[in-house]
């Protein structure tokens, strides 16, 4: 097995990346916060973070998802992570799944307490999770939260709970 993976990862935003503004008491998008998680992380893994958009993801668009999908499609590396607002991450993983992107394993991760607000946010574990998954799952497009990983046609959120879980 290939040891030494790098992966890359595509920026999209959601709730993972948006920062607070403490005045107004709103949830905005800045710059992506990655960068940092990876740092304080003290992540070796090597990676290429590209930001695509920063969008609430219910307000994602097909074109959006189009560039999302060209941009898997054209990236050099076999591994990817995503991250993604947890609305629409399902809807996402499907219109990448049916764009049948071979060779290439995809998971996309988000989180459902901003990173912007410490350690009661679960973005640092799932963007961990997705990174480890990323290296070792078969080619597939993969949701990855709650420390599991389900395909992407498995996975619901449950909005009830605000876990994922598998479709049942
Ligand atoms: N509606 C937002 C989104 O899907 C918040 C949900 C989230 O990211 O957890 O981007």
């Amino acid at each position: 097995m290939n040891q030494n993976k790098s992966v890359q990862i595509f920026v999209t935003g959601g709730t993972f990346d948006k920062d607070y503004n403490f005045i107004t008491g709103e949830l905005y998008f800045k710059d992506t916060h990655l960068h940092d998680m990876l740092e304080v992380g003290r992540s070796t893994l090597p990676v290429d973070i590209k930001t695509l958009m920063m969008v609430d993801s219910l307000e994602m668009t097909e074109a959006d998802r189009g560039i999302i999908e060209h941009n898997c499609r054209k990236s050099t590396y076999e591994n990817i992570v995503i991250t993604h607002g947890t609305d629409t991450m399902t809807e996402t993983g499907k219109y990448l799944k049916k764009a049948q992107i071979d060779g290439k394993t995809i998971v996309l991760t988000g989180a459902m307490i901003p990173y912007a607000f410490g350690s009661s946010s679960d973005g640092f574990f799932n963007l961990g999770s997705a990174l480890a998954f990323a290296q070792v799952l078969n080619p597939g497009v993969y949701i990855c939260m709650n420390g599991q990983y389900w395909d992407t046609d498995n996975a619901v959120k449950n909005r009830s709970t605000g876990f994922f879980q598998i479709k049942g």
